[in-house]
């Protein structure tokens, strides 16, 4: 059995990845020190002898045997991020670099969670692997972005010096059930505020692109990305772009809802438009997302309805 590490394992992408690398009967240690994560999540797989929970801040070192290391400790939503940014930095920057020890030391595997925002406010559309990006360093998503990228130079650098087998994905909108619900980003947004029939907060004029990717492909590329003799960096995602005002439309069509939209400020730096180029990862990895839109927002929608009712 191989023993897998996940931080931010009870995130809502880790928990989802912790689910699955337990049906495929790995050891699954699940890292977190629950800033955004949640118990609630995990719980599910505390009876299950193959999982450990391991409740840590990985901007401290850890030594554990591990045969591969998924990174995805960081908060991703821009509130959660922003709320303490210097704490989000280091938990990019620290964070890799403990997790890299550790890869070196057990030989390990390590995939970092890298994301589209490497790109900034892309000048290249839809974005390439090979395009550098368009970031300010000194804005308020600089500490996500910026981390990110710095993360990123850092795996290539032990794969250079130390011949660590590293593997970085550039992850793009992602969505799905175990949602953070207070997270603010725009999935969860848009369909609580559906469901409970109040208003939909478009910030800006809503003529800002996604794309959105289900959780459960993304998971598999995640997989398949560790599995290959790729290094990447390899993008993840789903090519389906709209506009967040479609999106918002959608949301009140499949919910059904009485809400109205309203529009709100732009947050500085929010990026005009993002689609992902995946051509590398259905050449390299045969990998592309099978689950269409209505198909996810349903279980999505399912999801925060449960929570709705438990709340009350
Ligand atoms: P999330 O906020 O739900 O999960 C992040 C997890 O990391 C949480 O469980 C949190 O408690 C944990 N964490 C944060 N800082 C930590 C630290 N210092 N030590 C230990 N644990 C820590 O976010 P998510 O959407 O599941 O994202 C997971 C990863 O994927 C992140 O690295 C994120 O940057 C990346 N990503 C996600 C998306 C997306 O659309 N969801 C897009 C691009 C990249
Ligand atoms: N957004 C919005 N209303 C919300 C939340 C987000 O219009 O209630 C917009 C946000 O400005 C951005 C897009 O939706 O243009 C996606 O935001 P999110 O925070 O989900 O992720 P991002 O891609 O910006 O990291």
């Amino acid at each position: 059995m191989k023993k897998i590490l996940i931080t931010g394992g009870a995130g809502f992408i880790g928990t989802h990845l912790c689910k699955k690398l337990l049906s495929e009967n790995n050891i699954v240690m699940c890292l977190d020190n629950f800033f955004t994560g949640r118990h609630k999540n995990i719980e599910q797989f505390i009876q299950n002898p193959n999982f450990r929970l391991i409740e840590h801040d990985i901007i401290n070192p850890i030594d554990i045997e591990v045969d591969e290391i998924y990174n995805l400790a960081c908060p991703a939503s821009p509130p959660h991020y922003q709320y303490d940014p210097i704490k989000t930095m280091q938990t990019s920057v620290l964070g890799i670099i403990n997790m890299l020890e550790l890869a070196k030391k057990y030989k390990a595997k390590i995939l970092q969670a890298s994301t589209s925002e490497v790109y900034g406010d892309p000048l290249i559309h839809p974005q390439v692997e090979s395009y550098w990006g368009n970031v300010n360093p000194i804005g308020i998503r600089s500490c996500y972005d910026e981390g990110k990228r710095c993360a990123e130079t850092l795996i290539m650098d032990y794969h250079r010096t130390e011949g660590l087998d590293t593997k970085i994905v550039r992850i793009f909108n992602t969505y799905g059930p175990y949602m953070t619900p207070d997270d603010g980003r725009v999935v969860s947004n848009f369909i609580l505020q559906a469901l409970k029939n109040e208003d939909i907060t478009i910030y800006g004029k809503g003529t800002q692109t996604r794309s959105f990717c289900y959780v459960d492909d993304l998971v598999d590329g995640l997989i398949k990305m560790m599995e290959s003799d790729l290094t990447g960096p390899v993008n993840l995602g789903n090519p389906s772009e709209r506009t967040i005002l479609e999106f918002a439309e959608l949301i009140i069509q499949i919910t059904n809802s009485k809400s109205k939209i309203i529009y709100t400020q732009l947050p500085k730096d929010d990026p005009a438009k993002r689609q992902p180029d995946i051509s590398i990862a259905k050449k390299y990895l045969n990998w592309e997302p099978k689950i269409d839109i209505y198909k996810g927002l349903d279980n999505t929608i399912e999801y925060f309805t449960h929570l709705l009712k438990d709340e009350m």
